[in-house]
């Protein structure tokens, strides 16, 4: 069954899930996913692991066509944990917290603006969710990856919130960084996502926003659970667990 030419409330749902840098959407759709008992996959990770490679090969990530080779040329499996979470490796080496690297952070909005980069994410993207029953979080799920997704959310935040709460979270590691460095930093990964050629970040037509400035953590999964019950009449037979 071709999940990607497919749209039905049924019960293998898929649900996408978009939005711009540090609005949540991976950490809450994994939440809202393992809730509603949908498999998940942030596609950022596969993103950050072509940029991750690059970087340890010594490639550019402006260098297009070097770039390309590697995304189609690299062994990359994804896995799915016994938490429904997935986890990346490339070419047999499991990637964690390296993919979060400043270093990857830096230069991923390059590597993903390359069209045969996102061409061959995109398609292993779409393998992924044929079988459905999938909560797929990214910049352009709802778009273009899985335009006939049974439900499509865009979950946003003004920037200088957005850049408070990555702030929040680089200080644990890193305290000499400041917040004006990672709100610039934020806005320029969002102009780099938002103007790119090939599928910039948008919220499809028939996306529903859940605008988070105003949520905290636990409000925001339960909006999100709260859209994927109704809009596919999950309630009855997914009941909260983990
Ligand atoms: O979501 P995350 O911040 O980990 O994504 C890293 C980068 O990967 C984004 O800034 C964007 O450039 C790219 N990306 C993308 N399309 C997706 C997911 C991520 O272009 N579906």
């Amino acid at each position: 069954m071709d999940r990607v030419g497919v749209s039905s409330s049924c019960d293998a749902p898929v649900v996408a899930i978009d939005g711009p840098v540090a609005s949540g959407k991976s950490s809450v759709g994994r939440a809202a996913a393992r809730i509603v008992g949908l498999r998940f996959l942030d596609t950022g990770i596969m993103y950050r692991a072509v940029t991750w490679l690059a970087l340890q090969r010594g490639i550019a990530a402006a260098d297009a066509s070097a770039v390309s080779e590697l995304a189609a040329g690299s062994r990359m499996e994804l896995s799915q944990g016994a938490d429904d979470d997935t986890t990346i490796m490339i070419d047999g080496k499991p990637l964690g917290p390296e993919l979060m690297a400043a270093e990857v952070d830096g230069n991923v909005s390059a590597v993903s603006a390359v069209p045969a980069v996102r061409l061959e994410l995109v398609r292993q993207q779409r393998e992924i969710a044929k079988s459905g029953g999938i909560v797929m979080a990214g910049r352009d799920i709802g778009s273009v990856v899985l335009p006939n997704a049974d439900l499509k959310l865009y979950v946003d935040a003004a920037p200088e919130e957005r850049a408070r709460r990555r702030h929040a979270q680089i200080i644990q590691a890193k305290p000499e960084v400041g917040y004006a460095q990672v709100l610039a930093d934020t806005l320029q990964r969002d102009r780099m996502d938002m103007e790119r050629a090939d599928s910039p970040l948008v919220a499809a037509a028939d996306a529903v926003t859940i605008q988070t400035d105003d949520m905290d953590f636990e409000q925001t999964v339960s909006a999100v659970v709260a859209a994927i019950r109704s809009a596919l009449n999950l309630g009855r037979h997914a009941e909260p667990h983990g």
